[in-house]
């Protein structure tokens, strides 16, 4: 058994359209980039976790953003790693807190890594979409 990093989920008390993109805890569909598609993570890359995190509103890269302007998401999908996305860009480290966004079209934030622990980065799957694959 891996006890260090076990997610737990109870699918019964996710909304519809989260638990059909959660299969044993992971993503079945492709993370993509809501405006332009670009993939952020392969199918089954990342790991689903429910947790409350803040994250300001989705906006171009270029466009004055403020941080403190967002809102409380609580479904994301985890990776341990940078290289377990397709692709991702960075917008900018607020305190400890840096923000992804899309590496193509530069919307976000999508996600954020906590940089007290660089072995985890989250995505929201409110931030993004998520492209049926077929098998
Ligand atoms: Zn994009």
């Amino acid at each position: 058994m891996e006890a260090a990093q076990s997610y737990s989920v109870d699918r019964s008390t996710l909304p519809k359209e989260v638990a059909e993109q959660v299969k044993d805890c992971k993503n079945v569909n492709s993370v993509v980039c809501e405006r332009c598609q670009s993939v952020v993570l392969k199918p089954l890359a990342a790991t689903f976790v429910q947790k409350k995190a803040f994250l300001p509103h989705m906006k171009k890269k270029s466009d004055d953003q403020t941080i403190e302007d967002g809102e409380m998401l609580q479904n994301y999908w985890v990776v341990a790693d940078m290289f377990d996305f397709e692709n991702v860009g960075f917008l900018k480290t607020v305190g400890t807190i840096k923000y992804l966004i899309c590496a193509d079209c530069e919307v976000g934030p999508i996600g954020y890594q906590n940089l007290e622990d660089k072995t985890a980065l989250y995505v929201s799957l409110d931030r993004v979409k998520h492209l049926y694959v077929s098998q």
